[in-house]
């Protein structure tokens, strides 16, 4: 299932990428264009605007809380999604893209110099070309997706 979120919701659309989803953003005030979009990438609209239930086509979810851990409950009960461990940490946070493996060799100048000595396996984003690592990043992450629940 592909979601698209309005721009109220940034911080919903990192976590959501996070957990495997592909979730892309929609950062303008046009909402005819924004249900287009939906439509044509059949995607399903993840909001905080209520104005947007009121359009005929692609499914909306209305988003009610302000607490990120309450939205991404409310997400995954409303469209009956289960995280999949195995789709966790395959996308770019911030671009929603999704990660290739890379040869450690080829991010040395990228990283920084403990990372490099210290980690193994690093993912790489086909569009910002930001690298990924198992760090202590992904651990808190982690702990944080069990508080959830997840
Ligand atoms: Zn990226």
């Amino acid at each position: 299932m592909k979601l698209i979120l309005t721009k109220e919701l940034g911080r919903l659309a990192r976590w959501l990428r996070i957990l495997g989803y592909d979730s892309s953003f929609y950062r303008q005030d046009n909402s005819s264009t924004l249900v287009i979009v939906a439509l044509r990438e059949q995607r399903v609209i993840v909001t905080r605007n209520s104005r947007l239930s009121r359009f005929a086509g692609p499914r909306v979810v209305k988003i009610d809380s302000d607490f990120v851990e309450i939205q991404i409950r409310q997400v995954l009960r409303t469209l009956k999604l289960k995280p999949d461990p195995k789709n966790m940490f395959t996308r770019c946070v911030l671009c929603n893209a999704t990660l290739k493996r890379i040869g450690k060799e080829e991010i040395k100048d990228k990283v920084p110099e403990y990372v490099f000595k210290t980690q193994k396996d690093f993912l790489q984003c086909d569009q910002c070309h930001r690298v990924y690592w198992q760090g202590t990043h992904w651990g808190n992450v982690r702990k944080y997706l069990n508080k959830l629940g997840l």
